[in-house]
């Protein structure tokens, strides 16, 4: 290794040699996705609590690469941004969740069955409403069975043009939902300022509400769960608690008064054919 020398110039270290690195990997392997449309796309279900009933599910992308094998999706994400590839990636994202929604909804036996779709911030763009409609179009598929997933960071920026855009979409019936809410800095103010149908929270608030309020930070987390829930009573929307992998989870959104829940205790992300075979055995007869 290389000594970190008073006069040394160049500040390249192993930690930054390992950070391209890394970062070349996660654009070959976005590069490949595309080049061979290989991306899968896992489905996540969402359940409402009181009755059990699945209402839709959330689309996850996943990627392989051959010699590593899987990759977090979040990190290939931000791969793509960086390197002026989303677009076609989110647009061929877009294509696979528009595709399998109306099989999951026939699956379901539901006509309110909707797919949600994580939406980031370099697909936020003016010509997003005309893309999915053609998707919409082209697969049959009506606008209300498609809800896209914005955080704060995807409409970070330009914030008059993603109102524009989100207008747009919620013009044509599709519906919005807010992720991750409560753990950015400006969640209250996008509920007031974007057409917003479904709050979704993260799972580090499901973890604290289940915990036993000793410390001052779960006390915190628990006030700030308390308020989203009464926001979004207030407001009438949908209200989901994401990542309930236990029992005592579920039990405490189903006490805070959770609309819906989503996480391993129900079932994992997984691929259409699994998700359509596993909502035909559930479906109410
Ligand atoms: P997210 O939108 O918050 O998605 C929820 C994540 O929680 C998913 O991770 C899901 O697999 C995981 N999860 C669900 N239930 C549980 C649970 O009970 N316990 C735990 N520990 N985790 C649970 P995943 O699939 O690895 O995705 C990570 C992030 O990558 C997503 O966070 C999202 O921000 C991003 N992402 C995934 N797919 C897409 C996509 O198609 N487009 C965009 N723009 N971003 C995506
Ligand atoms: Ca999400
Ligand atoms: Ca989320
Ligand atoms: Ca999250």
């Amino acid at each position: 290794a290389k000594r970190a020398g008073r006069n040394r110039s160049i500040p390249f270290g192993p930690a930054i040699a390992q950070e391209i690195g890394q970062r070349r990997v996660l654009e070959a392997v976005v590069r490949q996705a595309i080049e061979t449309d290989g991306l899968e796309m896992h489905f996540q279900p969402v359940l409402a609590l009181a009755s059990r009933r699945v209402s839709g599910a959330e689309a996850l992308v996943r990627f392989r690469h051959p010699d590593l094998g899987p990759v977090p999706p979040d990190a290939v994400i931000r791969a793509a941004e960086q390197s002026g590839q989303i677009a076609v990636l989110g647009r061929m994202i877009l294509g696979r969740v528009v595709a399998a929604a109306g099989r999951l909804a026939a699956a379901a036996g539901d006509p309110e069955f909707y797919v949600t779709a994580n939406l980031s911030a370099g697909q936020v763009t003016d010509d997003l409403a005309s893309q999915i409609q053609a998707l919409l179009a082209r697969h049959a598929v009506p606008p209300r069975r498609i809800v896209l997933e914005i955080t704060e960071t995807a409409l970070f920026g330009d914030e008059r043009r993603a109102a524009q855009v989100l207008a747009d979409l919620s013009g044509l019936g599709l519906r919005l939902a807010l992720d991750d809410f409560g753990s950015g800095y400006s969640s209250l103010n996008y509920v007031t300022r974007f057409p917003v149908d479904i709050i979704k929270v993260d799972r580090s608030f499901t973890i604290a509400m289940a915990l036993p309020a000793r410390d001052a930070a779960t006390q915190a987390r628990q006030a700030v769960v308390r308020s989203i829930v009464a926001l979004a009573e207030a407001l009438g929307k949908p209200l989901v608690a994401e990542g309930i992998e236990t029992p005592e989870e579920l039990a405490a959104a189903e006490r805070l008064r959770f609309t819906h829940g989503q996480g391993f205790h129900f079932a994992r992300p997984m691929p259409c054919d699994d998700l359509c075979a596993w909502l035909a055995a559930r479906r109410p007869r």
